[in-house]
């Protein structure tokens, strides 16, 4: 699974969506209530085949089920069945065909046995039921304010949600195979795990999918999507690779997915082992809980990231992050699958690390290290997660999937295919999905694996990234012996050793450039305190202390501005660049250090260091940053870097050839995004016309109202109270989504004590349309407590049954994206 915050940071990675995101983070950590069971049950019995018939009331947003599972007995002596089901009415349940007493608790159904059974013995249940479900399957139909959105019926089981719409078991550590009969409007389609066996005629306007999944999965990677979609058909090796949207956004999917087939083959070849599956298909849904999700060979991913075809060339990587993240889950998530939920990371570590392996391969090394290089950055940000380790069965105060599963698991990968080296670290891949393909896993599996493969022990690797919590924090300072011609480096861990975070044992590439040349070095930290001596026949020009940035840490490291200036210019990996831009930032009032970034801005061949170079050009302030950055417009065409400059030229308040260039781009410029940002930054500096032109670009037209809805964000920046009617005229009901929860987020941000906007936000907190609510929830978590309405509406997303579990896991913390 992949959070639609995370998903969206990564996509516009700017300084306002990370914080966002991180605000989102903190606020959502509070909501979650339920936590998912951290250990695997004991099974009585191992469910082996589920026949799923559904058909739909969509006037009550019910669905009509009967399902038939065929299951062996796992334990001498099982007097009852029992299976997870909420809210659901059952209606009938047979046993072997014949008619069977039966018992329901709020969360199971309950079915005695005539006997006690053996170990062995087999059953076929069938279970007929209704239900209108508060989770696991949502109805997205066209309503009074949007008459003309295309029908659409989706369901989400991560992590214990399909119970909700389907009687079951309802944990990872069971597998079964399934056929799905979906009765549905004539001119719907659906979609489901496996083949797609037939489409009939079922009369009265109906027609019936019949869809057969023959590989075994666990149940919360069914899926149910049905509505009206438009279709776009690819293949791979033969394999059918479907894409859906939406009905009237189909021109939106070859460019967005267009990509997959590519990563199929990647993954393919890259892991030995072949897409697993009989086809792939993603659907894209709107008003989705999440931001993408796996399902076995049918992933579900938000319509969001149908990006609109003039907007998605100015995204350097596109959606991949996203199809990549859940297109790996098929193999590491879905083919092979956590045990627990403690383990969650064997599926998001695996997931995230695979959208860099994409990165790499396509886009480049450049884009990989810099993405790695944020990754990093992003996580030692989420201090909340610090001291957790990524294996961990505690997690009833916080989610499972948080940026440790997530970024930090992500980097374990990373830096273990390092230390390996790519041969051994794939031989060993490609043994633990040989061995362990349609089972269930624990982190032990994947040592275990590699060991055998690749004859290396990771033992103490696994024991202090994975069971142990933190990362190693550096301090680094060096002096040279002119006589002995040597570099003395010291070494020091600075992180606080307590409770599962213990000092670090790592292997580090040190390279020590002279006049004659860099010379690399290899040495293995792992006291608090450490010295290396290391030779260097005249005194270094550069220290590089992890060469390249593969080691996840943070180190402050003592160098002279010269040493810095020198690494800006010379270093050859993205990362030493990017922390030498980083370090000289801390520089303020320096003409020298402003004019290198300014140069670094300009000329640096990775796009990556040049957008951080204009952030931090922002944040030195001054008259020469701001020329700076105004005169690296002119040659800052892509839209990925040309909008991070104008975002950073949103820091120099009181400057008026920023505040016209600013204007000027807002008005007319190539990009879109640049435009965007520019709206963002002129919200920010709160100069005297800037309400005039939010005004009228709120009234204007772009691609999906790209702009407008910049301009109704910026609004909120602004903090102008002329901007209320407006904000309140497009938070409305029957006004795009997109714009609604910009407009809802922005008037939070004003009159923090008028009652009437804190009522209308309220009243946004029961409607149908999951974003609003989510928008509603953050603006009212901005608002002060005293004007808060003293009557919440009933179905406030706070109550235990209302919210999607996953909508709360979706946003909750993260360290990355
Ligand atoms: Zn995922």
């Amino acid at each position: 699974m992949i959070r639609e915050s995370l998903r969206q940071a990564n996509h516009r990675r700017n300084r306002l969506v990370l914080a966002l995101a991180a605000t989102l983070a903190i606020f959502f950590a509070a909501l979650q209530l339920r936590a998912d069971e951290p250990y695997a049950r004991s099974r009585d019995y191992d469910l082996q085949h589920s026949k799923i018939s559904l058909r739909f009331d969509l006037e009550r947003k019910k669905v009509l089920g009967e399902v038939t599972h065929s299951l062996s007995i796992l334990r001498d002596g099982t007097a009852k069945i029992v299976f997870d089901s909420a809210g659901l009415t059952i209606q009938k349940v047979t046993v072997n065909k014949a008619a069977a007493k039966f018992e329901t608790t709020a969360e199971k159904l309950i079915i005695p046995l005539a006997a006690e059974a053996k170990s062995g013995d087999k059953f076929e249940i069938t279970i007929r039921y209704e239900g209108k479900p508060t989770k696991g399957m949502y109805f997205i139909l066209p309503d009074k304010d949007y008459p003309d959105r295309p029908s659409q019926i989706w369901t989400q089981g991560e992590s214990e949600d399909t119970h909700y719409y389907l009687p079951t078991y309802d944990y990872p550590n069971d597998r079964l195979t399934t056929e799905t009969i979906l009765t549905v409007p004539a001119s719907w389609i659906t979609v489901s795990n496996g083949k797609l066996v037939s489409v009939g005629d079922a009369g009265k306007g109906l027609k019936t999918w019949y869809w057969k999944e023959s590989v075994p999965s666990s149940t919360y990677l069914i899926t149910v999507v049905a509505g009206e979609f438009d279709e776009v058909k690819d293949s791979w090796r033969g394999i059918p690779v479907t894409y859906y949207a939406p009905k009237g956004r189909g021109d939106r999917l070859p460019v967005n997915y267009g990509r997959t087939p590519a990563m199929m083959e990647l993954f393919s070849k890259k892991f030995g082992v072949d897409y697993p599956w009989e086809k792939y298909a993603q659907v894209m849904v709107d008003d989705f809980v999440a931001g993408g999700m796996e399902n076995s060979s049918a992933t579900t991913n938000t319509s969001n990231s149908l990006t609109h075809p003039k907007l998605a060339p100015e995204y350097f990587t596109g959606e991949d992050d996203l199809i990549s993240h859940e297109l790996g889950h098929q193999w590491f998530g879905d083919l092979v699958t956590c045990k627990d939920w403690g383990d969650i990371w064997l599926n998001e570590g695996f997931a995230t690390f695979l959208e860099a392996v994409w990165t790499e391969a396509h886009f480049g090394k450049d884009q990989a290290d810099y993405e790695r290089w944020n990754n990093a950055r992003e996580w030692f940000r989420s201090s909340n997660i610090w001291n957790k380790p990524i294996v961990r069965h505690d997690f009833d105060d916080s989610s499972e999937f948080d940026g440790n599963a997530y970024g930090k698991g992500g980097w374990v990968l990373y830096m273990l295919r390092h230390q390996l080296g790519e041969d051994a670290f794939y031989r060993g891949i490609k043994h633990y999905l040989e061995v362990n393909r349609g089972k269930n896993v624990v982190t032990a599996d994947l040592a275990k694996a590699i060991e055998e493969a690749a004859h290396i022990n990771v033992d103490q690797f696994f024991s202090q990234w994975l069971y142990g919590a933190g990362a190693p924090k550096f301090d680094l300072s060096y002096t040279y012996d002119t006589e002995k011609h040597e570099v003395m480096l010291n070494v020091q861990q600075t992180q606080k050793v307590e409770g599962r975070v213990g000092l670090f044992r790592v292997p580090v590439e040190v390279e020590i450039t002279t006049a004659a040349g860099p010379k690399l070095y290899n040495v293995t930290v792992s006291k608090e305190k450490q010295n290396f001596p290391l030779p260097a026949e005249s005194a270094p020009l550069m220290v590089l202390f992890d060469k390249g940035g593969h080691i996840l840490k943070s180190a402050e490291f003592h160098k002279e501005k010269k040493e810095w200036l020198y690494q800006l210019k010379h270093a050859t990996d993205l990362a030493d660049r990017a922390d030498a831009v980083v370090a000289l930032g801390k520089l303020k009032n320096d003409e020298e250090v402003v004019a290198a970034l300014g140069d670094t801005l300009r000329t640096d061949k990775a796009w990556g260091v040049r957008a951080t170079a204009a952030d931090t050009l922002g944040q030195l302030d001054g008259v020469s940053a701001s020329k700076l950055l105004l005169a690296a417009l002119d040659s800052s065409d892509k839209p990925w870097v040309r909008s991070r400059v104008v975002s950073a030229l949103g820091d120099f308040k009181d400057d008026a050839a920023v505040a016209a260039k600013l204007d000027a781009i807002a008005k007319h410029d190539d990009s879109y995004r640049a435009r965007a940002a520019a709206l963002q930054a002129l919200g920010r500096l709160k100069g005297p016309k800037v309400f005039e032109t939010l005004d009228a670009t709120v009234a204007g037209d772009s691609p999906d109202g790209f702009l407008r809805n910049a301009a109704l964000r910026a609004l909120g920046s602004l903090g102008d109270d002329k901007a209320v009617p407006l904000l309140l005229e497009w938070s409305a009901a029957g006004k795009p989504i997109d714009s609604r929860t910009a407009a809802i987020r922005s008037l939070a941000s004003l009159q923090k004590d008028n009652k009437d906007i804190t009522k209308q936000l309220a009243g946004y907190l029961t409607e149908p349309h999951f974003p609003v609510r989510m928008a509603a929830i953050f603006a009212l978590g901005e608002i002060p407590v005293q004007v808060m309405p003293t009557k919440i509406p009933p179905r406030v997303p706070l109550a235990k049954n209302s919210p999607p579990s996953s909508a709360s896991k979706s946003s909750s913390t993260c360290c990355r994206k």
